[in-house]
């Protein structure tokens, strides 16, 4: 059996990426989301230990010196962080691994593993971003734009990323299909094959 693939999944604040994501979970049986550590408040729906691990930011610094952390990083005044644990048992029994962090924390886990793919998920335009987040219509102006700054901020990473999605309007599963795509495109990398060569000499 061979090792799963770890997949980095960035993108601006209200490019779509949960609805994209639920969408490649759906559809990939082998692929498990990775649960993060986060110090932010738990928002209504979510579930703690499903969404997150919504943790004290004393514990979630004792987690950064234990070195339980894959990668962390700091997003709009909370820390985030990947366990890192899960992640190497998961991809030991074969599974896949969806990562869906930022983009500081996206180019530690690209140095910590070079094999893992990853994957920068972008609006349309700046002006559609716009529209998005104004359309969710709970949330402030102000915090709008700062988050259309964060974007921008976040854009300058992206053409470090392996792969370029665009969230086109109305066509999740679009994106969805190309991001499962890469994923079975990864799993035909040689380095990942490299073993049913030796298998047959
Ligand atoms: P939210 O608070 O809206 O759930 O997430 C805010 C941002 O934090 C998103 O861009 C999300 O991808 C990112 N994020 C979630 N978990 C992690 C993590 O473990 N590490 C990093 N670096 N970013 C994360």
């Amino acid at each position: 059996m061979s090792r799963g693939q770890l997949i980095i999944l960035s993108g601006p604040s209200g490019v779509g990426k949960s609805s994209i994501v639920k969408k490649v979970m759906e559809q990939h049986p082998k692929l498990r989301f990775s649960v993060s550590a986060t110090t932010r408040e738990i928002r209504p729906g979510e579930v703690d230990g499903v969404s997150y691990y919504f943790v004290t930011r004393e514990r979630f610094m004792e987690m950064v010196q234990r070195n339980e952390l894959l990668e962390y990083a700091e997003y709009v005044g909370n820390c985030y962080g990947t366990p890192a644990k899960p992640i190497d048992e998961a991809l030991d029994l074969g599974y896949d691994i969806l990562l869906d962090i930022e983009v500081q924390g996206a180019m530690q886990v690209k140095e910590k593993r070079p094999d893992a793919v990853s994957v920068f998920i972008m609006a349309p335009s700046f002006e559609e971003l716009e529209r998005r987040l104004t359309g969710r219509g709970d949330t402030a102006p102000e915090k709008i734009k700062k988050r259309l700054e964060t974007a921008r901020k976040e854009y300058t990473v992206a053409p470090r990323y392996d792969y370029l999605v665009v969230s086109e309007t109305g066509k999740v599963e679009e994106a969805a299909d190309e991001i499962l795509s890469i994923i079975k495109a990864a799993h035909c990398r040689l380095h990942n094959r490299i073993h049913l060569l030796k298998e047959e000499n």
